[in-house]
């Protein structure tokens, strides 16, 4: 299997310099060369497989440059530090499927992606004999599952930038009590725009950028992607066990990211499995209209109780636009060459066939709190804002004809404060969480300055 640009600029690479590029270097992103396809005999064998063995037999589908021994090892260690023996285990509740994704160690379901991503990284490293500074601005979730997937890990060391006093103090203290010496935590003293804003800035300093061999785990990295087809395969299959031939899922969607894993795993299995994808935003609603009526055009970014879909540009989007322009990257190139100047794109005369992927509803504040107090009333089930925004999509889009499988993005208790204004009352902290203040932190704050952050990666770098 080789992976090629959504802009068609690139020779096509093996899987292991797919993962160390991330970003394709004609500025689009990475895609197999053609996706795979599963068949219902194949199903059959996979029915019972644990989660590990089933993301054994799909990962291999997409890399051939790892030895399937190694490819064990990398898939048991990245799963080893789940809580959940299914490691993303699935309940019932009421009408719909929950499929809880947050038992790795920061509590979202990006740790399922960047737990592998970590280990995969060391791998190549450990065997090309190089190294890496990952750099990147977070607004909370991402920055503390990118840690957890690299910390202590030799030859890597991770710099991560937040907006000082702008996190919740959990998510904070998720990155700052790491005290791996390969980790950096840097707070700047500004929003999260600016924190961004510098570390773009740095990987634009193409010179230092080669220097300090910088690489990103944002959601742009192909293997994250891949990591995450694995869920959506595993779920299917309980309910095939069930007899359900047909599922839905539905999706809290802010990059595209997941939902395009959704899109790959619909496309992998036979036809129908997955009938319909619903997309999910809260009011950061450009991916909704884009479904509802083929304008992706780009609007201002609201704050909601759901920080990590706070976002108006999906990076993770030109994914399916690839497919939905024949795979043509000239296409592909010219429609971001657009948004990029405009902010605008139409994409209103590939409605029929977005209708054919997906369903969208754009789930308000006041539905989201309303959905979270509703269902822990009903159900004694208390869903995470993120969550709740796609339970709210499912339980209006649903087709009674076929279970719906709602993706259970982070565990409540990360964000508690939309809890309270829910329910009442605080969720249960998990073990995770409990104490976390007590611990000892690490953590410099900067001034919002290119060269003192690039100063202080500079000093701190692996060389
Ligand atoms: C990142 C995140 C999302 C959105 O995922 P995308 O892949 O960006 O669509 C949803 N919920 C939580 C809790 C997240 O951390």
């Amino acid at each position: 299997m080789r992976y090629i640009s959504t802009r068609g600029g690139i020779a096509p690479l093996r899987f292991q310099d797919a993962v160390m590029m991330g970003l394709a270097r004609d500025g689009g992103l990475l895609l197999p060369e053609t996706l795979p396809t599963v068949t219902a005999g194949m199903l059959d064998r996979w029915q019972y497989l644990p989660y590990q063995y089933l993301a054994k037999e799909i990962l291999s589908l997409f890399i051939d440059d790892i030895p399937e021994n190694d490819l064990e090892d990398l898939i048991e260690r990245a799963y080893a530090s789940f809580t959940h023996p299914q490691v993303t285990p699935m309940t019932r509740q009421g009408d719909v499927y929950i499929l809880e994704l947050f038992h790795g160690p920061t509590l979202a379901f990006k740790d399922v992606a960047l737990q592998l991503l970590g280990n995969l990284f060391a791998y190549v490293l450990e065997r090309t004999g190089g190294f890496m500074n990952i750099l990147g601005a977070t607004s909370g979730d991402t920055g503390s599952a990118a840690i957890a997937g690299v910390r202590g890990k030799n030859n890597i060391n991770i710099f991560i930038l937040h907006p000082h006093g702008r996190t919740s103090l959990i998510q904070a203290l998720q990155m700052t009590t790491v005290l791996d010496p390969n980790v950096f935590n840097m707070a700047v003293r500004g929003t999260f725009d600016d924190a961004q804003a510098l570390v773009k800035a740095i990987f634009n300093d193409l010179a230092f950028r080669d220097r300090h061999r910088l690489g990103a785990v944002n959601s742009i990295n192909w293997a994250r992607v891949l990591a995450q087809v694995v869920y959506y395969v595993y779920a299917y299959l309980k309910l095939r066990k069930l007899g359900h031939d047909s599922v839905d899922f539905s999706v809290p969607t802010g990059n595209f990211g997941d939902i395009f894993a959704g899109y790959v795993a619909r496309t992998l299995l036979p036809r129908g499995c997955i009938r319909t994808l619903i997309l999910a935003t809260n009011a950061n609603d450009i991916l909704a209209r884009f479904v509802a009526e083929g304008d992706y055009s780009r609007g201002q970014v609201q704050a909601t109780s759901s920080p990590s879909m706070d976002i108006q540009i999906a990076s993770n989007f030109e994914r399916y636009l690839y497919y939905l322009r024949g795979e043509d990257g000239n296409a592909v190139g010219r429609d971001m060459d657009n948004f990029a100047a405009t902010g605008l794109l139409d994409l209103s005369a590939c409605r029929k066939q977005v209708a054919e992927d997906f369903r969208s509803r754009s789930v308000s504040e006041e539905e989201t709190l309303a959905t979270i107090g509703e269902f822990y009333r009903q159900y004694g089930y208390l869903l995470d804002p993120h969550t709740a925004v796609g339970v709210k999509a499912a339980l209006e889009l649903r087709d009674p004809a076929r279970p719906v499988v709602c993706l259970a993005t982070a565990h409540p208790a990360k964000f508690g404060a939309a809890v309270v204004r829910a329910i009442g009352s605080e969720p249960p902290l998990p073990p995770a969480l409990a104490g976390l203040e007590n611990r000892e932190s690490r953590c410099a704050v900067l001034d919002a300055d290119l060269a003192t952050v690039r100063d202080f990666v500079a000093a701190n770098a692996l060389k």
